[in-house]
């Protein structure tokens, strides 16, 4: 089997599931319990926050364990917008946002609030000075994701919270960086909030933390028994936050080596551009990160690729999985490269993938996309 669908999901990794089985054993008390066991659990979770703060450069405090990043962004965004409404109404967002993030956007424009899609170009970047001149003093709140899970545009992040607080020091900026983490170094020095999921690096579903820098206030968005500071109430995964850890610590302390793998396979793949005619890369084909990838074979169906793949045993995605089964799978290749939009699949790896397995794929689709062209043009 060849998985190629790595930023749809990750298989949880071996040591991942050892700790979770062995937590789900030991530390199966609730942490908020004032029994010994329930202690030992709570110590288990503050463990987990202590390693993940110390990756982003966070303090254990400012992280807030969710049910994944779908949960981030909507308490990111809701939470904060709502809390610092009286301050102004005027927020700012990317049209390239996973609509984990769109969304709640929307949301909020309904209930009153003047919200500005940024444009991308080409390549999937905004543009610095469009940003800087919609930042006035009614902004609040900027999301801006750090990595496209789509081409895997890598937006200066740090430069851009920086420059959006020299204009005006009062907005709250917010990064979705399910797609960065555990593949970048990253730092929340400018970064108010910051979205991760967990089942993006190997560890199980059901888990993702959000960081909130100490004093951003946020209206909560479940009410219950008032654990994580009353802003995220219900009983807390430790297994998942365990797992969730031991999973950024095996990303973090192999990142290089993880990182030029993916940059192996991911140049053996962009090989097929100059060998098979109108093939065509979507992005920034040198600057992206190297564990996504967006090609186009002109004239193809995408859908019938994947099918043909996956008779190969060979898993790969047209556009982005979160939302292929309602019809806004392509929204942001429609944006960028809307003529060829349903001809584009995404690739997508991980440290588990080898440069074998390229050259493999390679060969299928050298193989089957020539023949579809062929079928369609009969
Ligand atoms: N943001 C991005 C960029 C993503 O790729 C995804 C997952 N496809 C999400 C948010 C949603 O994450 P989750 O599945 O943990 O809710």
């Amino acid at each position: 089997m060849i998985y190629f669908d790595n930023a749809a999901t990750t298989k949880p990794s071996k040591k991942v599931l050892e700790s979770f089985l062995k937590c789900c054993e030991k530390n199966f008390a609730n942490a908020s319990s004032l029994h010994r066991l329930g202690y030992e659990s709570e110590m288990e979770l503050i463990n987990a926050k202590k390693y993940i703060a110390s990756i982003i450069n966070a303090n254990e405090d400012e992280i807030y364990f969710t049910s994944g990043a779908t949960e981030s962004n909507n308490m990111a965004i809701i939470g904060v917008c709502e809390a610092y409404k009286k301050r102004g109404n005027k927020i700012i967002t990317t049209k390239i946002e996973h609509p984990s993030v769109l969304e709640p956007f929307k949301t909020l424009e309904k209930r009153g609030f003047e919200v500005v899609y940024l444009d991308v170009d080409s390549k999937g970047y905004i543009n610095m000075e469009t940003l800087l001149n919609e930042i006035d003093e009614k902004t609040i709140f900027v999301s801006i994701m750090y990595v496209n899970n789509i081409i895997g545009t890598i937006q200066n992040i740090n430069q851009i919270a920086e420059k959006i607080k020299q204009k005006n020091k009062n907005v709250i900026f917010h990064t979705d960086a399910v797609q960065a983490f555990g593949k970048l170094k990253i730092n929340v020095k400018n970064i108010d909030l910051l979205s991760v999921s967990g089942h993006k690096i190997h560890a199980v579903k059901g888990i993702g933390f959000l960081y909130i820098k100490k004093g951003i206030r946020l209206e909560k968005l479940i009410f219950g028994a008032s654990q994580q500071n009353n802003i995220r109430s219900g009983t807390i995964n430790v297994e998942g936050a365990t797992s969730l850890a031991i999973a950024t610590k095996l990303a973090y302390e192999n990142l290089e080596k993880n990182y030029q793998n993916a940059k192996l396979i991911r140049n053996e793949i962009i090989k097929l551009k100059n060998i098979l005619p109108d093939t065509y890369i979507n992005g920034d084909e040198e600057n992206a990160i190297p564990y996504i990838l967006s090609l186009t074979f002109k004239g193809i169906k995408a859908e019938v690729l994947l099918h043909a793949l996956e008779e190969e045993n060979i898993y790969i995605s047209v556009g982005s999985a979160c939302s292929s089964k309602n019809k806004k799978n392509n929204y942001l290749i429609d944006y960028i490269n809307e003529e060829n939009s349903s001809s584009t699949i995404r690739v997508s790896f991980s440290f588990e993938n080898t440069l074998e397995e390229a050259k493999i794929f390679n060969e299928k689709i050298l193989k089957i996309v020539p023949m579809l062209r062929m079928y369609k043009k009969r």
